[in-house]
């Protein structure tokens, strides 16, 4: 998965992680056959407004977007912010209609349609889902100093400014955020306890540590290091508060049908609906399980000789996973095995000519800071689209301190097999490539208000990919594993759905996972734990992957022995992350 580094009320919804762009752009040749045509160059300019005014109104999201000017702001969550976004959104939408969307070049389009729907589903955020008040682990601003003082983007001292001016803010932060919250789901009021106290040492420690290493007089340190300790004991009294409220009634976790199709279409942005997504899925289910019986009968006499396979499908495959699982690293390798593979995956797509490889832009394994711990094993963190020279992290978690029991588990979910494909969804040629490709793209729109489904359809995809041509070498073993890997993806949409629009419980959902999709038991307890912080997000895999696959097919339908892998993953990812039904428009279309 992508992770949101930064958690708090005004951020879109959506995965808009961006890495920095080479400079060396992928021209669009569209936008530039049309640069003196008055409609588009209006477009283009409104676009940089919008970005400005966009900027003043999240400062927050600004900074981790590499756009420093309103470093010093922190946006008080109160009733006046919500006065002032609401008035943003309609303001911008108003400048939009000034627009003809059918005048604009195709890529233009996909930028108004971007915004559009961005201004649309912040207004209906605020005023319909209003997740303010039932979810206090928006409240976190320690991300977003951890952040500023990880990031190189300026120096020490001038970092360190903005930080205590910020710092500053936080007692005022976390009291507006009181006020805001009515009725709290329980499972994301732990939720906001756990995060805000796991990001207290940046305050209590990070940020002071930092101090001696920059030019402040002993007393502006004195005054920053006092300011830093206020902020953390008002973070204290925003969980003390979380963990001693009594007499309210807790929202359901559960998002309920409505709402859940109105977030699927402005998260998602996919040509189907939420529900024709999650038929599509159970449909996916049912061929995985076909193809995996078929593979595992045709292993079964290598590690089971002549015993009798199980009649039952389920119980066959499962078995087959279950030896296969055991083929893993120790808990202490995890992390140089990850390490060790990277190489090996770019030599592979050099080698098999699948897409250009950007060698400038090296990628930094580190591991799972705090602040970022509690949803999944391993994610990638990128710099903004202003952020020229920031690291990509590849964020792996680590399992040092594990009961053996526990570890066991997880390394058995994360075996031979699917560590090789962990690498190549998480980093290459997954979303450290896509991520890339994406800052190169000359839209500033396309990536910040990148498409969780295109970012993780893409990921999805690549493994496939990699896998037809030849990656693992065709062993049945790991394309029986691979299906397995990827029938997560397809049971994360049927869970995910079923949860918040319908009613599955926690009995039924520990069933699909672990005796229709093969997981253990702890892998199988943390999605339960995702799926009841989270809602739409665990879709946008499945789906996103099912629009890339469909769009390669009928390409290569319409090119035939034209059709050519490398230029179509090339000019797939020279979009921009936008969402996969607007660059399917564009990419048709010629
Ligand atoms: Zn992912
Ligand atoms: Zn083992």
């Amino acid at each position: 998965m992508i992770k949101k580094t930064l958690l708090y009320l005004s951020f879109p919804l959506v995965a808009f992680t961006a890495c920095n762009g080479g400079g060396t752009g992928n021209k669009d040749t569209q936008r530039n056959a049309v640069a003196d045509d008055p409609v588009n160059a209006g477009f283009k300019s409104y676009c940089s407004q919008f970005e400005e005014a966009l900027w003043a109104q999240e400062p927050e999201w600004a900074t981790q977007m590499g756009y420093h000017k309103y470093d010093a702001k922190l946006t008080i969550p109160d009733e006046a912010t919500k006065k002032a976004s609401l008035a943003f959104y309609t303001a911008q939408l108003d400048r939009l209609k000034a627009f003809d969307p059918a005048r604009l070049t195709p890529s233009h389009q996909t930028d108004y349609r971007m915004i559009e729907n961005y201004l649309l589903s912040r207004q209906w955020s605020l005023q319909t889902l209003k997740e303010g008040e039932w979810n206090p682990s928006a409240y976190n601003v320690t991300g977003l100093i951890a952040f500023m003082l990880s990031e190189n983007y300026a120096p020490l001292k001038s970092r360190l400014t903005d930080c205590y001016s910020r710092i500053q803010q936080i007692p005022a932060y976390y009291e507006a955020a009181k006020q805001q919250l009515r009725n709290p789901v329980a499972e994301l009021k732990q939720l906001g306890i756990d995060q805000n106290e796991g990001g207290l040492y940046v305050l209590e420690k990070d940020f002071i540590d930092s101090l001696a290493k920059a030019d402040f007089t002993p007393q502006e340190k004195d005054n920053m290091r006092q300011s830093a300790l206020k902020a953390a004991a008002a973070v204290k009294a925003y969980t003390a508060h979380l963990k001693s409220w009594k007499n309210y009634t807790p929202r359901d976790f559960r998002l309920g049908k409505a709402l859940y199709e109105d977030k699927f279409r402005y998260e998602i942005q996919s040509s189907l609906t939420a529900e024709q997504t999650y038929a599509a899925a159970v449909a996916r289910k049912h061929y995985l399980h076909g193809e995996m019986a078929r593979i595992s009968r045709e292993l079964w006499p290598k590690y089971f000789g002549s015993t009798t396979a199980p009649a039952d499908i389920l119980e066959l495959i499962g078995k087959m996973i279950d030896t296969l699982s055991a083929n893993h690293v120790k808990p202490d390798e995890f992390q140089a095995a990850i390490e060790k593979q990277i190489p090996q995956l770019i030599r592979f797509i050099r080698e098999k000519n699948l897409l250009d490889i950007d060698s400038t832009k090296p990628l930094v394994i580190r591991k799972e800071p705090a602040y970022m711990a509690g949803v999944a094993g391993a994610s990638i963190s990128a710099p903004g689209p202003y952020d020229k020279g920031g690291n990509t992290y590849y964020n792996v978690g680590s399992l040092a301190g594990w009961p053996a029991a526990k570890a066991e588990s997880y390394l058995r979910e994360y075996n031979h097999y699917i560590l090789q494909i962990l690498n190549i969804h998480e980093a290459i040629p997954g979303h450290y490539t896509q991520l890339v490709y994406a800052n190169r793209s000359p839209s500033i729109i396309k990536s910040i208000f990148g498409n969780g489904a295109m970012i993780e359809g893409w990921a999805v995809y690549t493994e496939q990919m990699m896998l037809e041509n030849g990656y693992g070498n065709n062993e049945p073993e790991m394309w029986l594993m691979w299906y397995k890997w990827h029938l997560r993806t397809v049971c994360n949409t049927i869970l995910d759905y079923s949860v918040h629009a319908g009613q599955m419980s926690k009995e039924e959902a520990l069933h699909l996972l672990t005796k229709e999709a093969f997981q253990q038991q702890a892998e199988a307890e943390g999605k339960w734990k995702r799926v009841s912080v989270t809602n739409v997000q665990l879709t946008s895999y499945y789906s996103g992957y099912q629009a890339i696959y469909n769009l390669r097919e009928a390409m290569k339908q319409r090119l035939g022995n034209k059709f050519d892998l490398r230029a179509f993953h090339e000019q797939f990812l020279s979009y921009g992350s936008a969402p996969v039904k607007y660059i399917s428009e564009l990419m048709l279309q010629q």
